[in-house]
C-alpha cells in the first residue's frame, strides 16, 4: 500500500501555481501565526508559509513542488487531510473540517503534536487541500499514546524501524524528482551484551538511552546547510540514521566521526565509567548503482557494511561499495553451494594430533572441517565457516561434525583403540552455543554413538562465552554434566578475562598460535606464555599450545611447563585413516 502511494505522489515536480492572486494569498498566509501547508490532490506541496518553516524545520524552497510525504509522515498527513475528504474529491467549493489532532514529524525526526483545521477547495487538477497547523502541548490520551508507540521505540523515544522506513521511502522517492543522494548508516554497539551481562539489563537500558542522546546530538551538527540526520533505533543495540541532500554519504561519514569522538568519553552509569564503541556501515544511493528505490536494499547494504566493519575487529566504519557488493554476492553463492555440500557428502573432517609434552604421546585429535569442493578442490574452514555461521547453516553442519567425529571414536574403539589418545576435540561456534537445543544435540550424539563422554572435548572461544555469559554458563554447566571435557579456544585473542576463566566450568586452555609464534623471537614472548601457563595451572586448567612449528618453540614450551602441544611440527591435519 505504501509503495503504491509513493508512485502516486512522486511522479515529479509539478508546476506551482502562479499569478497575482496566488502571490496575495502567499503573503496573507505568511502573516498567519499558524503554520500553513497546502497540497494538491496528489500530495504535492503548493503552499508552505514561514511558520511552517519554523514548525517543521523545512525551508519553503525545499518543499514546494515536492511530495508532502517526503517531509511529514505520509499516513498522518496525506491520509488525514486528503483521505478524510474521501470521494468528495469531485465536488466543488470550499469545505472545512473540524479541528483535529495530528502527529507530524519535525525535520530532525522528533514528533510534533499539532492541531489542524483543514479545508478543501477545487476539484481534479485544481484540487487543493490546505491546513492551518498549531503545535500543541503533550497529551496522554490512550489513542495518542498508541499512535506514538506504533512509530517509536519505547526505551529511547526515537523513531522505530517502521517510521524510519517511511521516512526513507519518501526520501528515496523525492530523489527521483530532485538531485542529491540518500545515505543510510547502521550502527551496532560492540560487545553490548557483555555490558548488559556484567552490569545488568537496567544499566544496559540506561546506556542505550545515553548512546541514543549522543547519536541525536551528533546528527544535529551536520554539514552546513544540510538537514540533521534522522536517528532511529532498530531494537537491541542497533541504530539507523538517515541522511539526504547534497552529499549524503559525506554527511554520514562526518556523522560517524562525531559519533566515534562522542563515544570515546565514558558514560557514567551506576557509579561506573562505561566505555562503548560502535561499528558502523554506510550505504548511499550515490555509491551503489543508481536505481536503488527500495528502502530495504539500502538498509541491508548498510547492514552488510556494518558486518564487514565488525569482521575487521569493530570500532570502524565501512562504506558499502563495489568490493563489498561482490563480497556479498560471493557469500550468497557460497551459502547456496554450502547448502548442498552437506547433502552431497562434500564436507569431510581432518584430524590433527595434540601431543602430550610429558611423554610425547598423542593425547587427542582436533577435528577440523574441510570442504571437498567439486571445482575448487579442498577448501579450508576460513573460507566458509563464517558464511555457515551467519546463515545459520552451522547448526546442521556442526551437528554433522560432532556426529561424524564421535562415530570416528566409535570406529577406533571397534579397531581396539580405546585409550585417552582416541579422543576428539570438536569446535563449537558461538552460534551453536546460543542455540536452544545445543545440549540436547550433544546428548543425542553421545547416546547414538555410545562413546564414553571422556573421549569428547568441546572447544569454545572466549567471544562465544562473552556474547551472553549467563546463557553460556548454563549451557556449559549442562554440557559438563554430560561428562564431556570443555576447552577454551584461541585464548589471548579476545578479552582474556580472568573472571571468565574462573566462572566457567573449563578444563583446558588452548593458547592461541599467535603467542606461540612469538616465542623466542623477542623480549616478552616467553613471559606472556609463561604467565598464561601459570595462571591456567593456578585455576586447575591444563594447557595446550597451538600452532607449534619449530623445535625451538617446543623446547621453550617444555621449559614454561606447558602440558600439551599441537602444530605442524608434529603433524598437519590429516584424514582419520592416516
Ligand atoms: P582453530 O580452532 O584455532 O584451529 C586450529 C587451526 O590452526 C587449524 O586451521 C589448523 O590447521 C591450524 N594449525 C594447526 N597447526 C598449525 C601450525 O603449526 N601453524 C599454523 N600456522 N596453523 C596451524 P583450520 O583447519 O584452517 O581451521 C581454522 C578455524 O576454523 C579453526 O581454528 C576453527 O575456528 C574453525 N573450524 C574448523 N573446523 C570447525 C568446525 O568443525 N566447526 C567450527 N565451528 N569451526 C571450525
Ligand atoms: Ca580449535
Ligand atoms: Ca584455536
Amino acid at each position: 500500500m505504501l509503495g503504491q502511494r509513493i508512485v502516486h505522489i512522486s511522479e515529479g515536480r509539478r508546476a506551482v501555481d502562479a499569478g497575482p492572486w496566488r502571490e496575495r494569498f502567499s503573503t496573507l498566509v505568511d502573516l498567519s501565526r499558524d503554520a500553513f501547508v497546502e497540497i494538491d490532490g496528489r500530495g504535492i506541496v503548493t503552499e508552505w508559509n514561514r511558520q511552517a518553516e519554523i514548525l517543521f524545520g523545512w525551508w519553503r524552497d525545499e518543499v514546494m513542488g515536492r511530495p508532502v510525504g517526503a517531509f511529514l509522515v505520509p499516513e498522518r498527513f496525506v491520509v488525514a487531510l486528503a483521505g478524510e475528504l474521501g470521494d468528495a474529491l469531485s465536488t466543488t467549493g470550499v469545505e472545512r473540517t473540524a479541528p483535529r489532532q495530528l502527529r507530524l514529524l519535525h525535520r530532525d525526526g522528533h514528533e510534533l503534536r499539532v492541531a489542524s483545521t483543514a479545508y478543501r477547495v477545487g476539484s481534479g487538477t485544481d484540487l487543493r487541500i490546505g491546513g492551518f497547523l498549531q503545535e500543541m502541548g503533550e497529551d496522554d490520551s490512550a489513542e495518542e499514546a498508541l499512535a506514538h508507540a506504533y512509530l517509536h521505540d519505547s526505551l529511547t523515544g526515537l523513531p522505530n524501524r517502521t517510521l524510519f522506513t517511511y521516512r526513507l521511502s519518501y526520501a528515496l522517492a523525492a530523489r527521483r524528482a530532485e538531485p542529491g543522494s540518500v545515505a543510510v548508516l547502521v550502527l551496532d554497539l560492540d560487545r553490548f551484551k557483555a555490558v548488559n551481562d556484567a552490569l545488568g539489563h537496567e544499566v544496559g537500558d540506561e546506556l542505550l538511552v545515553a548512546v541514543a542522546g549522543r547519536l541525536v546530538a551528533a546528527g544535529e551538527t551536520g554539514l552546513d546547510g544540510c538537514p540533521p540526520g534522522v536517528v532511529a533505533r532498530l531494537g537491541g543495540d542497533e541504530f539507523l540514521v538517515l541522511f539526504e541532500g547534497e552529499d549524503a554519504e559525506k554527511q554520514a561519514m562526518g556523522f560517524s566521526e562525531r559519533v566515534a569522538e562522542a563515544l570515546s568519553s565514558p558514560t557514567i552509569l551506576a557509579g561506573s565509567e562505561i566505555f562503548v564503541a560502535a561499528s558502523m556501515g554506510i550505504a548511499s544511493t550515490a555509491s551503489t548503482a543508481a536505481g536503488i528505490t527500495e528502502p530495504t536494499t539500502l538498509i541491508s547494504n548498510a547492514d552488510a557494511a556494518m558486518y564487514q566493519a565488525k569482521r575487521r575487529g569493530g570500532t570502524q566504519v565501512e562504506v558499502f561499495g563495489e568490493a563489498l557488493r561482490v563480497h556479498v554476492l560471493d557469500r550468497m553463492h557460497t551459502e547456496h553451494a554450502l547448502h548442498r555440500a552437506l547433502d552431497r557428502g562434500e564436507l569431510v573432517l581432518a584430524y590433527q594430533p595434540v601431543v602430550s609434552l610429558a611423554d610425547g604421546t598423542v593425547a587427542s585429535s582436533e577435528v577440523l572441517l574441510r570442504w571437498d569442493h567439486p571445482d575448487q578442490g579442498v577448501v579450508g574452514p576460513d573460507r566458509f565457516v563464517s558464511v555457515a555461521e551467519e546463515s545459520g547453516l552451522i547448526i546442521p553442519i556442526g551437528s554433522w561434525v560432532l556426529d561424524e567425529a564421535c562415530s570416528q571414536v566409535r570406529r577406533w574403539a571397534s579397531q581396539g583403540w580405546t585409550g585417552p589418545g582416541a579422543s576428539v576435540e570438536v569446535n563449537l561456534s558461538a552460534r551453536q552455543i546460543d542455540h536452544p537445543e545445543i545440549v540436547d544435540m550433544v546428548e543425542r550424539v553421545l547416546r547414538r554413538t555410545a562413546i564414553s563422554p571422556e573421549r569428547l572435548v568441546l572447544e569454545i572461544t572466549e567471544s562465544a562465552l562473552m556474547d551472553d555469559a549467563r546463557w553460556a554458563l548454563r549451557v556449559l554447566r549442562s554440557l559438563k554434566d554430560l561428562g564431556v571435557t570443555l576447552a577454551i579456544d584461541d585464548f589471548g585473542t579476545g578479552y582474556s578475562s580472568l573472571g571468565y576463566l574462573q566462572r566457567f566450568p573449563l578444563d583446558v586452555l588452548k593458547i592461541d598460535k599467535s603467542f606461540v609464534s612469538g616465542l623466542g623471537t623477542g623480549p616478552g614472548g616467553s613471559e606472556i606464555v609463561g604467565a598464561v601457563v601459570g595462571l591456567a595451572h593456578a585455576l586447575g586448567l591444563e594447557v595446550v599450545a597451538e600452532g607449534v612449528e619449530t623445535e625451538g618453540q617446543l623446547a621453550e614450551l617444555h621449559r614454561l611447563g606447558c602440558d600439551f602441544a599441537q602444530g605442524y611440527l608434529f603433524s598437519r591435519p590429516v584424514r582419520a585413516d592416516e
